[in-house]
């Protein structure tokens, strides 16, 4: 399996797959791993986790849904942004199970945006909190290089998606690879 960018989405996307048993290819244009984790906030926001639960909180994926679709006003793409807020959830029991501290003032709602109405954004104790979370993923990242499951390349850029028959087979990348 081939990941392009090494940002939290293809971090974890390369980790999940590593952990599910396959071989990963990570292909990284810039000199390290990150993406733009080191500058965000690193607020989370999910509908129906356990901190919520134990607060007494009663939220779920369609209600976070509501809120997403009344802040942007019906901008986003509601099939997408269905998928990923079903998914949140998930991916957030996963990074506390993986040693992600959160600030023990939250969940909350945050009001440096267009606020949700339900308490449901996690944020690390540290400002910015996205290093917290790379700090996370990243001996995730390193355990599976160690074993050989992610074979890691920075500073390969991807030009091309190669296509048979419609499906994604491989990529070029500017060095002339295939
Ligand atoms: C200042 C700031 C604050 C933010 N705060 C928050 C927050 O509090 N909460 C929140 O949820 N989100 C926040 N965000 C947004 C969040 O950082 C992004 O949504 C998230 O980083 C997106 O992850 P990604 O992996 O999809 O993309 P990116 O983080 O952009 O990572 C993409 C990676 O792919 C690599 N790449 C791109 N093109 C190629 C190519 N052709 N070949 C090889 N590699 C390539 C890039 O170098 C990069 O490493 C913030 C963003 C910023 C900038």
């Amino acid at each position: 399996m081939i990941v392009v960018g090494a940002g939290p989405g293809g971090l974890a996307c390369a980790i999940a797959a590593a952990d599910a048993g396959g071989t990963v290819l990570l292909l990284e244009k810039a000199p390290d791993v990150g993406g733009a984790l080191p500058y965000s906030g690193g607020h989370l926001s999910a509908g129906g986790f356990s901190l919520q639960h134990e607060r007494g909180i009663s939220d779920d994926p369609e209600r976070h849904f509501d809120d997403v679709w009344r802040i942007s006003r019906g901008a986003a793409r509601a099939d997408l942004t269905r998928l990923t807020l079903r998914e949140q959830p998930a991916v957030l029991e996963w990074l506390l199970a993986a040693g992600l501290t959160v600030d023990p003032g939250t969940p909350r709602i945050v009001y440096g945006h267009e606020p949700y109405r339900t308490p449901r954004t996690v944020h690390a104790t540290t400002v910015p909190g996205g290093p917290a979370i790379l700090a996370v993923l990243r001996p995730m990242l390193d355990a599976h290089l160690a074993a050989g499951r992610i074979d890691l390349r920075c500073e390969v850029r991807v030009t091309e998606l190669l296509t048979e028959g419609g499906a994604v087979v491989g990529v070029a990348t500017a060095d002339g690879a295939r």
